[in-house]
Formats: C-alpha cells, sequence, structure tokens
C-alpha cells in the first residue's frame, strides 16, 4: 500500500481523512453519516472493514457522528480519543467501541506509525490536532502528516507542529466580513470569534506567515464554514502564503465537494 492521504470532506457540517501507508488505513474523525462516509470510501475502493483505526479530535459532531455506524461495520475497529472525548462520545453511543485511550500532547505507536496528538484551544472537552509520522517506504522519504482544524487561536505548540508537517491540513473557517453579515445571533459569532472558536482565513494566513522554518510541501485549507466563507476568498487570501514559500501547493477544500481529495 503505497503511501496516499485522502480528504474524504472538511467543513463546519463533516471532517473525515484517510491516511494509507505502511500497510495501514487509519482515518482522522468521522463526521459524515454511515451512508455519506460509505459512499466515499467505496469512491477510494474500499469499505469501512478496511479501515484499521479511526483517530477522534473532539466530541463535536462534524467530527463523529459517523463513529457509531462505523464500529457496527466493523467491530474489530481501534478507536484512538484521549479519555475525556471518549467519555462524553461514549455517552452518545449504544455500541462500545474499542477505544485506545491516550493522553494529551503524548506520542503513540500504532503499526509502525507514530502519532503526536496536539492540544488545541477550542470549545470542547479536551480537544486535539493529530501529527502522523510516516516511516520511509520504497523510493518515498519518511513524511509527517498533520491535521489542525477547530482551533480559536494559534499556540505556540500549533506553530510548532505547523512548522513540521510535510502534509499540513489547516482550519480557515471563516471570513470576517461574512461572518458580520451572517444571520447567526451574536453569541454564536462570537463563539466562532472566540479564543475556544474557530480560526478566520486571516489569522490562518498570519499562523502561517509566522513560521520561521517551514518545511510543509502540501497545504489543505479546510474546515470552512458554508455560510460564512467562499473557497474563492480563502485562495486570495493564501497567495501571501503562496509568494512567500514557493515551493508549496495550496488546495483549499470546497465545503460542498463530495469527492475525495487526495495527495500521493
Ligand atoms: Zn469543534
Ligand atoms: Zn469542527
Amino acid at each position: 500500500m503505497a503511501f496516499a492521504f485522502h480528504i474524504l470532506g472538511t467543513s463546519s457540517s463533516g471532517n473525515c481523512s484517510i491516511l494509507e501507508t505502511n500497510g495501514t488505513r487509519m482515518m482522522i474523525d468521522a463526521g459524515f453519516q454511515g451512508p455519506r462516509l460509505e459512499a466515499s470510501l467505496t469512491k477510494l475502493g474500499f469499505t469501512s472493514a478496511a479501515v484499521d483505526a479511526v483517530l477522534i479530535t473532539h466530541e463535536h459532531a462534524d467530527h463523529c457522528v459517523g463513529l457509531a455506524a462505523l464500529v457496527r461495520q466493523n467491530p474489530t475497529l481501534k478507536v484512538f480519543a484521549n479519555r475525556e472525548t471518549a467519555r462524553r462520545i461514549q455517552g452518545t453511543l449504544k455500541i462500545r467501541p474499542d477505544w485506545q485511550l491516550f493522553e494529551t500532547g503524548s506520542t503513540f505507536e500504532f503499526r509502525g506509525l507514530q502519532i503526536t496528538s496536539i492540544p488545541i484551544p477550542h470549545d470542547a472537552a479536551d480537544p486535539v490536532g493529530f501529527a502522523i509520522d510516516c516511516p520511509a517506504e520504497d523510493q518515498r522519504p519518511a513524511r509527517r502528516v498533520t491535521w489542525l482544524t477547530d482551533l480559536g487561536h494559534a499556540t505556540d505548540v500549533v506553530r510548532h507542529h505547523c512548522s513540521l508537517a510535510d502534509v499540513l491540513v489547516l482550519e480557515a473557517n471563516y471570513d470576517d466580513e461574512m461572518l458580520d453579515l451572517s444571520k447567526r445571533p451574536l453569541h454564536l459569532k462570537q463563539r466562532i470569534r472566540g479564543n475556544h472558536g474557530h480560526l478566520s482565513n486571516h489569522a490562518a494566513r498570519d499562523l502561517l506567515l509566522s513560521l520561521r522554518e517551514w518545511q510543509t510541501t502540501e497545504l489543505f485549507l479546510g474546515h470552512l464554514s458554508k455560510e460564512c466563507n467562499r473557497t474563492s476568498l480563502v485562495d486570495e487570501v493564501m497567495n501571501a502564503v503562496r509568494n512567500w514559500k514557493n515551493d508549496l501547493r495550496v488546495t483549499v477544500v470546497d465545503p460542498l465537494e463530495d469527492d475525495p481529495i487526495s495527495a500521493w
């Protein structure tokens, strides 16, 4: 199984990706309902029974709503989460997944992959991002895939992990003006903008421009809000990043896109 990273979708409405490497299929978040999840996996040529493990970032529905269906299809699936996230999700489930608990901030191993959980500032019990170190395979050098969405602001830890990623998925949730003009209640706008909410397009850009040494070659901007953002706006804001780092491939993930987006 050659290295491949597939984003099945990332937006405020659902998040899920699959990393294939070293003979292992590792899912990050399961934030789509069962049928949508299966349909996306079918497009990649396999079913949920072929997924070995899933890493859960936090208990919000757009990151774990498909977990129950996934576990029913594949009862041996290993489900990695920290204790508080597992506890919150278990409270909503009728079945018991094969929980594999980790400490936030720790690095653990699964089938030769080193996985580091990264604490992030967000309004969930104990939210994390993940960095997955994939060993060298055949002609391909070792690579690190990092997933960082749902963060109210950039911490030093987040910045550190952004700079070390080869493939980076970073949140660009909203455009300031579109959020201002949206019909959302004030308290929700404040929550989104808050220190434990989401990164705006400008905040994502500023985070990236603040990195001193940055080895990323593949950047995905994700977790866009359908109501308060446009891919064209993110694209425009990211021109500053493209101009600064010209070996970088930048992809803005359309929240309306149903087909997986892949990096090899
Ligand atoms: Zn969230
Ligand atoms: Zn989310």
